[in-house]
């Protein structure tokens, strides 16, 4: 059977819009896709350095492989970041996956570990928790997206680019809505350009099905070992029952997903309205000090 758009073989079939597409057809429009999400949600404006965070995975090569082909013909710089754990076995093998690819894409890339930022790695960290209760994932998030508000001052970048996908986004948002934390959801708008270190989602509108093909198509290599810990939150749940909806019913994460959208814009507006700052680091937080601050105290306690 031939591509929808060229006399090439199909490749890859959308099933949500009935697209049928070989597999440069496919690649470009991915590309066109991310560009598209870019634009809409002004997320990189001209002369901008971005961060652009690797860790080894399939959709943070695939960004980094997008964005470096996009800064050539657009305004904008990137450099890579990666963050290290301190995971053993696991991380070491994504560090090397992610040197080799950047050395290849000839894009610089700077590593930074939980060790050297939080004076712990993250198996120490989780030695420390009281309970269960925190999960390793809320652990490692929390400290990881204080490590990049780090590697991205300290690289001068104006930018952080992670790879959630949309499936990333949806799962999120179950998660917030499971634990009653709805402030969270004014944080999920994808149009962060008011503020001041921007944090950018471009493959934000994507399948996460869809990165995995283009991948996969593109020789893009990526580790495929589990994080040890990825099974002990709630996530994975989620996941699987997001995706056998989609099974079901093509489609149904595209429109999930322009809900979030509106819901997350309104209650953007309304948290504007109470607006809190964390009283430690002066970041947008929903209680008097964010949920960063607090994790990193509760582990500073323990240590001593
Ligand atoms: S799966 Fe969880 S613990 Fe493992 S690297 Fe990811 S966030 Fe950290
Ligand atoms: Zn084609
Ligand atoms: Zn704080």
């Amino acid at each position: 059977m031939k591509c929808d758009r060229c006399e090439n073989q199909i490749a890859f079939t959308r099933k949500y819009s009935g697209e049928k597409l070989c597999s440069q057809c496919f690649s470009n429009s991915i590309l066109r896709k991310t560009a598209k999400t870019i634009s809409k949600y002004k997320m990189i404006k001209n002369d901008e350095l971005v961060s652009v965070a690797v860790s080894g995975g399939k959709d943070s090569l695939a960004l980094l492989n997008i964005l470096n082909k996009m800064a050539t013909n657009h305004n904008f710089r990137i450099k890579a970041i990666t963050i290290d754990e301190g995971i053993p076995g696991y991380r070491d093998e994504a560090l090397e996956i992610v040197e080799k690819f950047c050395k290849k894409l000839n894009v610089e890339l700077t590593t930074y570990s939980y060790k050297k930022l939080f004076e712990l790695t993250l198996d120490e960290a989780l030695n420390l928790r009281e309970n269960q209760k925190m999960s390793s994932c809320s652990i490692c998030g929390t400290l990881r997206r204080r490590a990049m508000d780090y590697a991205a001052n300290d690289i001068g970048a104006d930018v952080i680019a992670t790879a959630h996908n949309l499936d990333d986004v949806l799962q999120t948002f179950v998660i917030n809505m499971l634990s009653g934390d709805t402030n969270k959801v004014g944080w999920m708008d994808p149009d962060t350009s008011e503020n001041s270190l921007r944090k950018i989602k471009p493959f934000c509108e994507i399948y996460e099905s869809e990165i995995v093909f283009y991948a996969f198509t593109n020789n893009i290599p990526f580790q495929s070992e589990p994080c040890p810990h990825m099974n002990e939150g709630i996530r994975t749940e989620i996941r699987e029952f997001l995706n056998s909806l989609e099974n079901q019913h093509s489609g149904v994460k595209n429109n999930l997903y322009q809900s979030i959208i509106k819901i997350s814009q309104i209650v953007k507006d309304s948290n504007q309205k109470q607006k809190k700052v964390c009283k430690k680091c002066g970041k947008p937080c929903t209680g008097t000090i964010c949920s960063v601050c607090s994790i990193i105290l509760k582990l500073n306690e323990k240590k001593t």
